[in-house]
């Protein structure tokens, strides 16, 4: 009988990781926003690490956008790392993500695009 895979491994991707080993260069993007609401950016922003600075945004391409500073903030992934692992009960993990909702905002840290 051939070897049972994970759920994981059929979606393509590794194992997420446990909070308390993920690292800032696990990191693709983070976001902070208001918990309870939507999550595309609306009610909240996203931030990508200081070195995609200049890099095409997925999907944008074909209008040239780039991230700017604006975008990317090496201190808010370190920030949500931090917030992250200094609670890692009330973490929940998302498949390519790992949220927690603190008071009245929601951070997540996603793993991959
Ligand atoms: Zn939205």
């Amino acid at each position: 009988m051939m070897a049972t895979r994970t759920t994981d491994e059929m979606k393509g991707g590794t194992m997420q990781k446990d909070i308390s080993e993920l690292k800032f260069a696990d990191i693709t993007s983070v976001y902070s926003g208001k918990a309870h609401h939507c999550c595309c950016g609306c009610a909240g922003k996203h931030y990508r690490p200081n070195v995609d600075i200049g890099k095409p945004i997925p999907g944008l391409e074909f209008q040239g956008t780039k991230y700017d500073k604006d975008d990317c903030s090496d201190r808010m992934i370190r920030k949500v790392l931090g917030i992250l692992q200094a609670s890692p009960s009330k973490v929940e993990d998302g498949g390519n993500c790992y949220a927690i909702t603190i008071g009245k905002r929601i951070y997540i840290a996603y793993t991959d695009d």
